[in-house]
């Protein structure tokens, strides 16, 4: 069963098995996503994300949700209107608290569930330091880079490989079955890095060579990707996807024992 902390009643949670109970910090930001996304992509798509898995999470499964931080790392974006970002420092700190908190209470299995890319690097460097120095077993889901989505998007992506970045097919097609008001359609355009930063061996903006770039390096209008290959077809299938990906995921975690 899957429960969200906003909702339950202190007694209630004193009354959860906390050394069973799968804690969910989901991560998400407020950032530009060109003109035709809403500011808060990446938090509609993780709730959306989290509602999908909601309707899958196995009886036997206990997954308590913390409140979203949806505000995130995005200071590659503030050349564009409307981001907001939280500091490195101030990211770690809240990162920190919240898992301090969960810990005090006995808690044990802590996953911060991502959706913004800028997060990730702080979510892996912080995870060592809960188990450390609060005795949490934490884990990271995070979608940008790793292989979440590949089985899916080896079948439906009409985009080269940096067509699913930043605004693009894939955020796009979310929004578009998400929310569909929320989407210009007329504004939906394709921007890719420029060809250096695409076909150069080692520095590009996946690496191996990290040039620490800002959005306004490689695009001037905010998209990295593919936004008109988008469908809300296809943002159907990447939810119903995505949440059966989490229980597939959820069960090795409940699997690996407690400390
Ligand atoms: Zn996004």
């Amino acid at each position: 069963m899957l429960q969200y902390l906003t909702k339950l009643r202190s007694n209630e949670v004193a009354a959860l098995d906390r050394k069973k109970t799968i804690v969910v910090l989901p991560i998400a930001a407020h950032e530009q996503h060109g003109k035709h996304l809403p500011i808060g992509t990446d938090t509609l798509i993780l709730e959306g994300v989290i509602q999908s898995f909601e309707k899958n999470v196995p009886a036997q499964m206990d997954v308590l949700v913390l409140p979203t931080i949806a505000v995130g790392k995005s200071n590659e974006h503030m050349s564009f209107c409307g981001t907001l970002t939280y500091s490195l420092d101030t990211l770690i700190a809240m990162l920190r608290d919240m898992a301090k908190s969960v810990a005090r209470h006995g808690f044990e299995k802590f996953v911060m569930l991502n959706a913004h890319g800028g997060n990730t690097d702080v979510l892996n460097a912080v995870a060592r330091d809960m188990r450390d120095d609060y005795g949490l077993r934490p884990f990271v889901i995070d979608w940008w880079f790793t292989d979440f989505w590949a089985d899916l998007m080896k079948d439906i992506q009409q985009s080269p490989r940096d067509g699913v970045f930043h605004a693009c097919e894939l955020e796009t097609s979310l929004i578009m079955a998400l929310h569909p008001e929320l989407v210009d359609r007329e504004a939906c355009i394709d921007s890719y890095p420029p060809e250096q930063m695409r076909k150069n061996r080692f520095v590009t903006v996946f690496g191996p060579v990290n040039m620490g770039w800002v959005t306004a390096d490689i695009s001037k209008t905010g998209v990295i990707g593919a936004a008109t290959k988008a469908t809300p077809e296809k943002g159907r299938m990447m939810l119903d996807y995505a949440g059966k990906k989490l229980v597939g995921i959820f069960e090795e975690i409940q699997a690996i024992p407690s400390l």
